[in-house]
């Protein structure tokens, strides 16, 4: 910082030129978030500055943040509760908003510890959840931060995680099963409904993170079950700024009880309600703003082809693929290809250095992983194939 400040005409020159860096989506296969909806990014302009740290301060945004709640619940189908819990559990449904994945993942696993920990006092040794390999690398923070050691089942040929792997790895240390809905490589959904059955077997939460997926199963198709009517799922994360087209962060975190909520909470002596369940203190309320703004404009129909848009480009690279002879590792799910390559590491760097093409890659098997997103479309899919074949053939 200068000890002057710099005029309105050098800032915005200054962050013109970084913005300038940035890819704004363009030749962009790698990313699970998108350019958000218009409508969104006003709401969000709305509520700059409305903090839901301090919900009695902004009961506009918070009132938002519930209806937001309500309706997620509806979408993944939350039992009706007979609040109150506290202030995130007014609506008759439990959860808040989160800043994505991460936060949503690491609050439903703090959720378990806590619930476990106060009924069963005499656990002896190190708790443990059972999770897919699969699994986002945000439950490596988990496991780093929580004390809690995570266990990774091993997945089958389709990438699903595998049963028999998971039972044998719960013991008397277990506390929680994780599914996902929608895995970060390959776009799987785990077989949730058999999770449920294992986890009311051995008396286990089951966590469902539908980070991405949650925007995207109820609108395809053949949706596969993976919400709340599965019987054990005990909390879902689903993140609006994915697929849901808000701004970041827009994450949320929903639960079937409000006994969750409660075990989170801590008291807020001189703020302006008397507790807090969530991980941040200061939080976003123009992301609430936006999350309610662009689910109100775009209703059902509107997210069902914004995800029919999203399957159509993911079925026009997986048919073009394979007529230059490149073959997915699974048939899609979901908007995501995982696509064999030779050497996708080389294969990934030269799409990048030559042709400005983002893409990333699968950690094992290593193949070219590509996410189909509303800011893709048609034209970009035949010249970024164009230009696969070259590369492809030169190595
Ligand atoms: N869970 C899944 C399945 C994801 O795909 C991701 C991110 O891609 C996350 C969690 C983490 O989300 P965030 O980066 O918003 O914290």
């Amino acid at each position: 910082m200068n000890e002057k400040g710099l005029s309105e005409r050098e800032i915005f020159s200054y962050l013109k030129n970084a913005k300038s860096e940035d890819t704004d989506y363009y030749r962009v296969f790698s990313s699970m978030c998108t350019r958000p909806h218009k409508i969104a990014v006003e709401a969000n302009r709305l509520f700059i500055e409305a903090n839901l740290g301090d919900l009695g301060l902004f009961t506009g945004a918070r009132r938002l943040e519930q209806e937001v709640i309500r309706m997620l619940g509806k979408l993944l189908h939350a039992p009706s509760i007979n609040a109150p819990s506290g202030d995130l559990c007014e609506s008759s449904v439990c959860g808040y908003l989160t800043t994505g994945g991460t936060e949503s993942n690491i609050q439903a696993v703090r959720g378990m510890k806590n619930l476990v920990t106060a009924e069963r006092k005499g656990f002896k040794g190190t708790l443990n959840i059972v999770i897919p390999e699969s699994a986002h690398f945000s439950f490596d923070k988990i496991a780093n931060m929580m004390g809690i050691e995570v266990r990774r089942a091993s997945l089958d040929s389709e990438f699903k995680v595998d049963l028999a792997s998971v039972e044998n790895l719960i013991n008397a240390n277990t506390i929680g099963l994780v599914g996902i809905a929608g895995n970060t490589e390959f776009g799987q959904v785990d077989p949730i409904d058999k999770l449920s059955e294992i986890a009311l077997e051995n008396e286990l939460f089951l966590h469902v993170d539908a980070a991405f997926g949650g925007f995207v199963i109820p609108f395809l198709e053949k949706p596969q079950p993976f919400d709340f009517r599965v019987p054990r799922v005990s909390s879902i994360a689903i993140d609006p700024h994915k697929m849901g087209l808000s701004t970041i962060p827009s994450g949320a975190l929903l639960f079937r009880s409000s006994s969750f909520l409660d075990s989170l909470k801590v008291s807020t002596p001189y703020l302006s309600t008397k507790a807090q369940f969530t991980l941040t203190g200061t939080r976003n309320g123009a992301s609430a703003a936006a999350t309610c703004a662009v689910m109100k404009y775009l209703g059902y129909e509107g997210y069902r082809k914004n995800v029919q848009y999203c399957m159509q480009l993911t079925s026009k690279m997986v048919s073009e693929a394979r007529k230059i002879g490149l073959e997915p590792l699974i048939e899609p799910v979901m908007n995501v290809i995982a696509l064999k390559v030779p050497n996708p590491d080389l294969v990934r760097e030269q799409l990048l250095k030559r042709f400005g093409w983002n893409v990333s890659i699968t950690r094992t098997p290593r193949a070219l992983r590509l996410v189909l997103m509303p800011h893709n479309n048609p034209e970009d899919i035949e010249l970024f194939l164009q230009d696969l074949e070259k590369v492809v053939a030169e190595i």
